[in-house]
């Protein structure tokens, strides 16, 4: 992950605080738009399919690998 790239999330995580609504693609439609090589942020740009919006969002495809990530950084117990 680029600094650019954790701004772009630190970023979206606000947007995802202010703003009520969104829900997050599922897989096939996200497939489906990186078969394309674009993806959605989620204020509904296109961007590249890990780009930032001209907002500052980070596509859905990088928030879904970051919370992917967090996912397999915690304990099964926790
Ligand atoms: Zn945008």
């Amino acid at each position: 992950m680029t600094p650019a790239e954790e701004r772009a999330l630190a970023r979206t995580h606000q947007w995802f605080e202010a703003n009520s609504g969104w829900a997050p693609p599922d897989p096939e439609t996200l497939q489906d738009w990186a078969a394309e090589g674009s993806c959605r942020a989620p204020d509904e740009c296109w961007v590249a399919v890990r780009g930032t919006c001209e907002h500052g969002l980070a596509s859905w495809q990088l928030v879904l690998d970051e919370l992917a990530a967090l996912d397999a950084r915690r304990p099964p117990d926790a």
